[in-house]
């Protein structure tokens, strides 16, 4: 076969150790990259307002690397089946590659391209460009999936071999001639209202800013990760969740830069949570809107748009969480620590459904992502595997004195002056709270 290889970018927006681009590159063969907006084909977990401001500049950035490598980006709207079987008849591209997605809806739509470019001769490869363990192949000893983040995280660094990271080809060999691209703005990407002004102060969407991420984070030693990360008010996180979750870097090439030492850290560990929430993720993919542990499903979860509301515009008079909320607001993103915080406000104070606060981090983070989302959604209303007991609450009082002693974060997002009184008492609604899991427990 000599025709080009369309190369189907999703979310592994990089050149740079990109399994799908270097097994097209490698073929010798005229190499068309294709970005296809298909919201419809992520259901109800379409990316939401954020992420599209991301995803708008972090194709922006692709289409730039591209082209200094004598090659395009081209962009096209419709279904991807539809669109990558069009291309193919345009340009006499006899295969398509790409990296695998793990949403369930992207599953399925993977599973239909795959499928019909099958049935019209074209060849696929599809390749794992986003985690250090593919889930189909990684169980523990009794062929089960995991459940228990420890067992996890050993058995997969017991068997973990990355492999060498690929660099990032030089040039791509050129179509004959290139089939025509939709306009980035075409793909309405950008919210319509400017809520976004402040994301680009904060954000370099794209690979260059991915690395420049780490490289920052890499400058101080990784050791200091394990205490600063849990003070919000210090930038003592890596910030690459975005970059992660938009594939600007992949996991791989965070495991090679971290080096030996490295490898054994705290930080390291995080990275395998994410390994563990896209286990999670493909072995059991109802979770992202129905509780792990099925007695959940009787909680006694609230329907209260006011509390609701006051929580999401961080006008809940608890300093700490109406911080957080603030921040996620201004920034697209939240401190770790203060997302468990607010997390926990919500679906314990507030008694509402961790559902909810889902939806909200869904469509206001810019690192959202659906496998990492809901791992932790459940771990805070204590429903998911290994999450942490419904019974332990967070107390945001106590949170903000022990990682916010001197109020460096809480001053920053919410100034002292006209703030609202409590929404709730923080001691009465922790009771309630209490009962509310007892009363669950006498139905089951
Ligand atoms: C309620 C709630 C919702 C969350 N929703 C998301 C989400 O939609 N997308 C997302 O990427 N993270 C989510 N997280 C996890 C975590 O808060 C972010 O990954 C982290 O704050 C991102 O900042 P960072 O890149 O500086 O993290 P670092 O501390 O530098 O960690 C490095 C990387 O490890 C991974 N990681 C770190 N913590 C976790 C964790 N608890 N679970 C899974 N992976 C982790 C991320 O990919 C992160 O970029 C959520 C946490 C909570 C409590």
């Amino acid at each position: 076969m000599t025709g080009a290889t369309l190369v189907w970018f999703r979310q592994d927006l990089r050149l740079k150790d990109n399994p799908a681009l270097h097994a097209a590159v490698r073929t010798g063969r005229p190499v068309i990259p294709v970005y296809i907006w298909s919201p419809e084909e992520d259901g109800e977990w379409a990316p939401g307002a954020a992420s599209r401001w991301w995803l708008h500049h972090s194709l922006e950035a692709l289409a730039r690397d591209l082209e200094t490598r004598g090659s395009r980006l081209i962009l096209a709207r419709g279904k991807a089946l539809a669109v990558l079987k069009k291309l193919a008849t345009l340009t006499g591209a006899t295969a398509v590659h790409w990296n695998r997605r793990y949403e369930p809806a992207a599953v399925k739509c993977s599973e239909q391209v795959a499928a019909g470019l099958g049935q019209t001769g074209i060849d696929t490869l599809e390749c794992n460009g986003s985690l250090l363990s593919d889930p189909n192949q990684f169980r523990n000893k009794t062929g089960k999936p995991y459940q228990v983040f420890t067992a996890f995280k050993r058995g997969l660094l017991h068997v973990l071999d990355p492999g060498p990271a690929a660099l990032t080809p030089q040039t791509l060999r050129k179509p004959r001639s290139w089939p025509q691209s939709a306009a980035l703005k075409s793909l309405g990407l950008m919210p319509k209202i400017n809520w976004y002004g402040a994301l680009a102060t904060h954000w370099t969407p794209g690979e260059h800013g991915a690395h420049q991420s780490l490289k920052a984070f890499l400058r101080k030693p990784v050791e200091n990760y394990s205490n600063a990360r849990n003070l919000p008010a210090v930038k003592g996180t890596s910030r690459l969740s975005p970059h992660l979750h938009f594939g600007e870097i992949g996991p791989r090439q965070i495991w090679h830069a971290l080096g030996p030492r490295g490898r054994n850290s705290v930080f390291m560990s995080e990275i395998v949570w994410r390994e563990f929430a896209y286990h999670l993720l493909h072995h059991f993919p109802h979770t992202t809107t129905q509780p792990m542990h099925a007695e959940f499903a009787r909680f006694p979860w609230r329907r209260n748009a006011r509390l609701l509301h006051a929580w999401q515009k961080g006008m809940t008079g608890i300093p700490m969480v109406d911080a957080g909320m603030r921040e996620l607001w201004a920034m697209g993103w939240m401190h770790n620590r203060v997302r468990m915080v607010t997390a926990s406000f919500l679906v314990k104070n507030l008694l509402i459904g961790w559902q909810e606060g889902a939806r909200w981090f869904w469509d206001t983070l810019v690192d959202a992502d659906l496998a990492n989302n809901t791992l932790n959604w459940q771990w805070a209303a204590g429903c998911g595997a290994d999450a942490a007991p419904y019974f332990r609450i967070f107390n945001p009082e106590t949170q903000a004195k022990r990682f916010d002693p001197d109020g460096l974060y809480i001053h920053k997002w919410v100034p002292s002056q006209g703030q609202p009184k409590p929404v709730v008492d923080l001691k009465k609604s922790r009771e309630a709270a209490l009962d509310a899991y007892v009363t669950m427990r006498r139905a089951t």
